[in-house]
C-alpha cells in the first residue's frame, strides 16, 4: 500500500485497543471485485464526510455473500471519523423492499476519512452480532484500505473479517 495512512493518536489508545480481538473470525466476507470498488468511489466521494450503507445478500455456511450494496444517509453531518448514524427508514425501507426476495440484509459498511480501517469504540457500542462491517479507510480522498470486522463469539469484541474478493463471486 503505497497511499499515506493517517492514525489519530486515538487509535492507540487502550480504550481502541480494547475493542479488539486479534483471533480471526473463521468466517469470509465474500464480494466481488466490482462491488468492493463501488464501496471505496462512495467513500472517496463522501470524503471528508463519513458514508455508510448496507451488505445485501446470504449467509451461506456462516460466511457473508454479498450480492449488493445499497448507500444510507449518514445523519450525522459532523466529520467524526468514529461516529456514523444510518438513517432508520433507511434501512427499513430497504429490510422491506427485500423481503421475500431471498437476500437480506447482512452488514453495515462505512468510511473512516483520514482513520484506519479499524473500527472504534463507538462502532463496537452499535455494532450488531451476526452482521458484517467493512470499514473503509480513505486518506486525502483516496480509499487506502479497507477491512471487514464481525462481533466475536463472546459478544463484547470486533474480530476480523477475511474479505474473498473477486468477479466470480
Ligand atoms: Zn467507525
Amino acid at each position: 500500500m503505497t497511499t499515506a495512512m493517517h492514525e489519530p493518536e486515538r487509535f492507540r489508545s487502550p480504550a481502541y485497543q480494547a475493542v479488539l480481538d486479534d483471533t480471526a473470525a473463521p468466517a469470509h466476507l465474500l464480494i466481488s471485485a466490482d462491488t468492493l470498488n463501488q464501496m471505496r468511489s462512495e467513500a472517496e466521494s463522501g470524503y471528508p464526510l463519513e458514508i455508510c450503507g448496507l451488505l445485501i445478500g446470504k449467509i451461506t455456511n456462516s460466511d457473508w455473500h454479498v450480492s449488493s450494496i445499497r448507500a444510507v444517509a449518514n445523519l450525522n453531518s459532523e466529520r467524526a471519523a468514529d461516529r456514523f448514524d444510518l438513517d432508520p427508514a433507511g434501512y427499513q425501507a430497504i429490510d422491506r423492499e427485500l423481503r421475500g426476495s431471498g437476500s437480506e440484509i447482512i452488514g453495515v459498511y462505512h468510511s473512516h476519512p483520514d482513520c484506519p480501517a479499524r473500527p472504534s469504540p463507538t462502532d463496537l457500542g452499535s455494532a450488531w452480532e451476526g452482521f458484517a462491517y467493512p470499514i473503509i479507510s480513505v486518506c486525502d480522498s483516496k480509499a487506502a484500505d479497507i477491512r471487514c470486522w464481525c462481533i466475536n463469539d463472546e459478544g463484547n469484541r470486533f474480530t476480523p473479517v477475511h474479505i474473498d474478493s473477486d468477479n466470480s463471486l
